[in-house]
């Protein structure tokens, strides 16, 4: 199958999966803190990115213009310096494509941009987004001190709601199962700074 039909599917998933994830965050509604010019969880990651995700990303930076292409190229090449002088594992850092705190390529972002946030299972655990503890998203139902959500702190907020962990790791996101449904391949996965790497 060519690059363009490839691209052209995994829209169609991209849509496909836009609408799963707005009912998602609807649902959990009053327990959501995200807003315009948060950008927390688009720092200090690795942010992990599958072939067609980064074409996709890629296709969004050529309809920016100059200047800020230049300046995302002049981010992606200090952070590439930084990895290479980084001795331990796991090297993170800010996006390059956060511009002053707002994604620059937001309707081309990757799959893990687009899910962060929510409640959700791995592995049939419960993880809770990191911003939990930094005040943000299920914050106001989190106990701090069993790590656990309150079930008195979700009745105080009189909502008929409750936190719910959807299956939305990025392993499940990106399976076989939507490959074969609509007819694309994910491809190579890996952070998403090392895309490029040469
Ligand atoms: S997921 Fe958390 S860190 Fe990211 S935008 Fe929402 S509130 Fe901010
Ligand atoms: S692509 Fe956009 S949404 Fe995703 S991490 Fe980078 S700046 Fe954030």
């Amino acid at each position: 199958m060519d690059n363009e039909t490839q691209l052209y599917n995994y829209m169609l998933y991209l849509r496909f999966l836009n609408s799963k994830l707005s009912g998602f965050f609807d649902k959990q509604k009053p327990f959501i803190f995200c807003k315009e010019g948060c950008a927390k969880c688009c720092k200090n990651a690795e942010f992990p990115y599958s072939y067609i995700e980064h074409q996709y990303l890629m296709a969004g930076y050529a309809f920016l213009d100059e200047d800020t292409q230049e300046m995302i190229f002049n981010k992606i090449n200090k952070i590439l310096s930084d990895k290479r002088n980084y001795k331990g594992e796991g090297f993170k850092y800010d996006c390059p494509f956060l511009i002053n705190d707002r994604c620059s390529v937001y309707n081309y972002r990757g799959i893990v941009c687009r899910s962060f946030g929510l409640l959700y299972t791995k592995n049939d655990r419960v993880k809770v987004p990191f911003c939990c503890f930094e005040g943000l998203n299920y914050s106001n139902v989190m106990n701090p001190e069993t790590k656990k959500i309150s079930e008195d702190k979700v009745k105080s907020l009189k909502t008929d709601l409750f936190p719910y962990a959807y299956n939305v790791s990025y392993d499940f996101l990106t399976n076989k199962d939507f490959e074969k449904g609509f007819e694309f391949s994910f491809g190579d996965k890996k952070p998403l700074i090392e895309w490029f790497e040469k």
